[in-house]
This record gives C-alpha cells, structure tokens and sequence, in this order.
C-alpha cells in the first residue's frame, strides 16, 4: 500500500492511477537508462556531449565565476595544504602602527629534557600559538617587519617567529629514507618539529599564514645532511624565510675580516647551492655579539658569491619598534627569548610581555585598514 487507507475511496484509487503510471513510467526510463549505457549503437545525439548540461542555464543561474587561487594558495592547494582566507577578516583592535612588535627568539624545540634554557617543548610551542592567536597576534616574516610588509589583516598585531640554529627539533621527517617530492616531505613532517606544529597550527587556524625566519648555520643544517636541500627547499615552498646565522656560528667579535667575510659569504653559498636564487637578507648575531669587522659583516663578497645583511636581529630582550620610528635601527634590532615560566626570567615571552601589552595598549603595534 502506497499510501494511508483512512482517505476517501476515489481520492486512493486516483492516487493509486497516478502511483502505477509513476512506477511504470520510472521502469521504462531506467530501461532506457540501461539500454543507453550498454547499447553501442545508442544515437549519439539522444545523450549529451560529455561534461556538457542537458539544458543550458538561463543566465541568471549561471553561477559567479571563481576568483583564481593567488599564487601563494595555489602552491598550498598543489601541496595538500590548507589555504589561506583570499580576504581575511578584520581584526579587533584599534589601529596603532606605532606601537612595539615582539620578535621572538627559538632554538630547540624537543621535550629531551636538556639544556632548558634554550629549550621549548612541542606541547609549549603549541601553547605559545594558541595564545599568540587567541590574542589578536599573526606571523610575518623577519624581512616582512624590515620591509614594513605588514602582512596581516587590519586591527591584528604582527608578530615575528625566529629559530636559531638550525638544530634537528626545528625540521624533522617521521623515521624512513629522505623524502623525495615536496608533497612527500609535507606528509612526512615529524608533527612534534616545529615546522610540523605550524604547518598543523595553519590547518586548524588558515588565517595563521605559515610564517616565520629560521636563522640557519650553513654547517649544521637541522642534523641530516641527506635531508638538508629537501628541508630549505620546503621551509621556502610553505612561506617561511631562511635567514643567515653565519656558517659555523662563530662569535663575530674575535676574528680577522676575512674570516667575518666568509663565515657570511660560504653561508650564502651552502644555501643557494640548495636552493638556487636564494638570497639570505636578515642575520641573527650569534650570541648576540657585535662583529669587530662590520663592513664585512654588512656585504661583500666571498669566492666569487655576493652576500648582504640587511638587518641583525640581537639576542634580547624587548619589543622591538618598528621600521618608521625614529629610533628604530636595522642592526640592533631586539629580539625576545622565549622560556619556560618556571625559569623565572623577567625580560622573556611569553609571561612577561603578554602581560606588559595587556597594561600598554598603546605600546601595541596594530595594523591599520
Ligand atoms: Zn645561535
């Protein structure tokens, strides 16, 4: 029984006229539909062209055309990777571009319970990200804050992520043989190394844009040498910066020129015979020592290969100001360690200035429209 026998005798049968015809003409279209698709002799003309509507859409069913992706996304979507908001949202805050920005200074991130000082775990490091966004702060760039690129939507703060070092937690691969495409080198991230926390965070979070500087020793570039070209090439793919932290990371301070020279030039060598153009453009001092040979320290050339530092980023201990201030200064520009709470330092992220900017507001960079 199709339908409910409470209803008038002539209405059913009625209904049960229309139900026949429904059901007798359905089988005959799925004959058809049969015939259609198993029939070769089937006339061309009685199925549409494939990919082509039966019907063509009157036009104000046409569908808006698709903004293409921009070239950034594209390469995220060709990666299998989130992407990020073509137009994200504006932020909270008022604006204030003449506020502070933190740039802040990471080594290692491993829970191996060593040298704590210079250490982060990777569930700190999750922690770091999930406050920094909840907060209104989003990543750019060590070159984006020197060029005053500021690559964040309107009412949020920019902040800046840099690694020193290179050391092994900052990239790593799940065990097995290194990988050979881009796309496998995404899946294959260790998803405790910072890098695979970002790339995480980026999927969770697509307007947190996958930025951020690591200040690399061309001699010790993340602990596998049969890694090291598919590592800087993936850390340029997904939007992130090399930066220069010498080749050996010497102390700047008690050596000839021509050794400053090289300890610059041969980085720029190692990373551009790994990536081919790639220009290093800002340098994290090692140690925070001030080179004796600055003139060597700022460009030259070494072996033939021309290198420039465009800006040092020092080891301590504000906020930095932004390109614009008077006061600001490409070669002294702070940078602010980040620690474990417990360690009780009073100039480092995040505890210390979270809270200063909570009581300054009008010390906060924020962009404005
Ligand atoms: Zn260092």
């Amino acid at each position: 029984m199709l339908f409910p026998v409470s209803r008038g005798n002539q209405e059913e049968r009625d209904d049960q006229v229309k139900a026949r015809g429904f059901w007798v003409g359905l089988v005959l279209v799925l004959i058809g539909g049969l015939a259609g698709c198993t029939s070769p002799a089937q006339p061309a003309a009685v199925l549409p062209a494939h990919g082509t509507p039966a019907t063509e859409p009157s036009p104000e069913e046409t569908p808006p055309s698709t903004p293409p992706l921009s070239p950034e996304n594209q390469r995220l979507a060709d990666l299998g990777l989130a992407l990020y908001p073509e137009e994200p949202e504006k932020g909270p805050l008022p604006a204030n571009e003449k506020g502070r920005i933190m740039v802040l200074m990471y080594h290692r991130i491993t829970d191996d319970g060593k040298d704590q000082r210079w250490t982060r775990t990777p569930e700190d490091f999750r922690h770091d990200l999930e406050i920094l966004y909840e907060r209104g702060y989003r990543p750019i760039n060590a070159r984006q804050f020197i060029d005053a690129d500021w690559d964040v939507p309107p009412g949020y703060t920019p902040v800046v992520l840099t690694f020193d070092d290179s050391t092994p937690g900052q990239l790593a691969f799940t065990p097995g043989e290194p990988p050979q495409t881009l796309e496998e080198a995404v899946a294959r991230l260790d998803p405790d190394s910072a890098v695979g926390i970002l790339v995480a965070f980026h999927q969770r979070h697509p307007d947190w844009k996958l930025r951020a500087t690591f200040f690399v020793n061309g001699n010790a570039l993340f602990g596998v040498p049969a890694e090291e070209k598919i590592k800087l090439e993936l850390l340029d793919a997904l939007g992130f910066e090399i930066g220069n932290h010498t080749y050996s990371h010497a102390s700047l301070k008690n050596i000839s020129a021509e050794a400053t020279a090289k300890e610059m030039g041969l980085n720029q060598k190692v990373v551009q015979d790994l990536v081919p153009g790639y220009k290093l453009r800002t340098l994290a001092l090692p140690y925070g020592i001030w080179p004796h040979h600055m003139d060597e320290a700022l460009s030259g050339t070494y072996e033939g290969i021309p290198y420039e530092n465009e800006a040092f980023f020092l080891v301590g201990s504000n906020p930095a100001l932004p390109p614009g201030d008077p006061k600001y200064d490409p070669y002294r520009i702070p940078r602010i360690q980040v620690v474990d709470e417990a360690l009780q330092l009073d100039t480092t992220f995040p505890y210390t200035w979270l809270g200063y900017f909570d009581r300054h507001p009008e010390n906060r960079f924020v962009k404005g429209d």
